[in-house]
């Protein structure tokens, strides 16, 4: 359910860090750095976004809180507030001159941008904002320079950086910024905010949402989103269907995407985590607790081959392999030994 601290702020779960960040505000210790990490769709711009409302809001009803009304409020829904400045891979495809398609990286010309842009006086505010999105992809060099201003922040600057994963930039960047991971939403926090739109779905959307209530709304205006995750499932399915050659093949070209796409990969592992789970859930009989219920007959032909210690051995290999991979064990060692631990079929 949603506490009032997240309800205030129109965001679904997260409530600690709702009422770490809100809590700020209130006694007046806001940090000049943070980075807000989680997965994609977990609830990042959301909270940020209600985040820098409750900073400038010019009428709040309560302390650190936003009236979602005034002038403050409602530049900063628009995207249009003066103070406020972001930057991502897109912005930065169109500041550049460059032509070809966007760079993968947020480059050190626009860490320096950010530099500059951070040393502006606010106008309206507080506080000069300066948000950067896809902060996953800051180049190593980029991050270097981003150091040098937080390292000697102006006083009324408040970096924000935005990023699927943590892991991603240099330690020297994290010991410098507040760190706050968004973590998986209750899938029935989401599906009450899916009811509440009016999802005909909802039950169904929310359990593959899993936990991540940005991926909930997105699929609910675009139904080829749900089609996708349904057909990445039956990958997954796929995978561990296969025999012991088969898998090792599978795994091995996982781990060289690894390198290319780490969160996309670590999706890929969430969701056979899940088929995984469901295949353990419906060998413990319990059918209906399970997250994927379209293929729900070929999970149960499946899970009719092994015992409940071989299903648990499975499970425990993919979680093992998703920490080892965190841990930045060789992509191909975590995978390999993952799919040798699997039961044979
Ligand atoms: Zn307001």
């Amino acid at each position: 359910m949603i506490s009032p601290a997240s309800a205030a702020w129109g965001v679904v779960g997260h409530d600690a860090a709702v009422e770490r960040l809100r809590r700020q505000i209130v006694v007046g210790q806001v940090r000049h750095a943070t980075l807000v990490s989680g997965p994609a769709g977990v609830g990042k711009r959301t909270l940020v976004t209600a985040w820098l409302k409750a900073l400038n809001c010019q009428h709040p009803p309560a302390p650190g809180e936003f009236c979602g009304e005034c002038r403050a409020c409602a530049k900063i829904e628009r995207g249009v507030h003066p103070d406020i400045q972001r930057f991502d891979l897109e912005s930065q495809a169109a500041a550049s001159a460059r032509k070809g398609g966007m760079n993968r990286q947020i480059t050190i010309e626009t860490a320096r941008d950010v530099r500059s842009s951070a040393a502006i006086r606010p106008i309206e505010g507080r506080w000069r904002v300066v948000v950067i999105d896809d902060a996953e992809t800051l180049a190593e060099t980029a991050q270097e320079a981003l150091l040098k201003t937080l390292e000697e922040p102006p006083p009324s600057m408040l970096l924000v950086l935005l990023s699927d994963d943590q892991e991603a930039l240099l330690p020297t960047i994290l010991s410098r910024c507040q760190l706050i991971d968004l973590k998986p939403v209750a899938s029935s926090a989401i599906e009450v905010m899916l009811v509440e739109r009016g999802a005909g779905n909802a039950a169904e959307l929310a359990r593959m949402a899993q936990g991540r209530p940005g991926w909930a709304l997105r699929a609910l205006t675009k139904p080829a989103l749900a089609e996708q995750h349904l057909s990445d499932v039956e990958e997954a399915i796929d995978w561990l269907s296969g025999d012991s050659y088969q898998r090792v093949v599978t795994a091995i070209k996982q781990a060289d995407r690894f390198a290319k796409g780490r969160a996309e990969t670590l999706d890929r592992l969430t969701i056979l985590h899940t088929v995984w789970r469901d295949l353990l859930l419906i060998g413990s009989n319990l059918p209906d607790r399970v997250t994927y219920l379209a293929p729900r007959d070929r999970l149960s032909m499946l899970a009719a081959n092994w015992t409940l210690s071989d299903l648990k051995r499975g499970l425990v290999a993919v979680q093992t392999c998703i920490s080892d991979l965190e841990a930045n064990v060789r992509p191909r060692l975590a995978m390999e030994t993952m799919v040798l631990q699997w039961p044979n079929r």
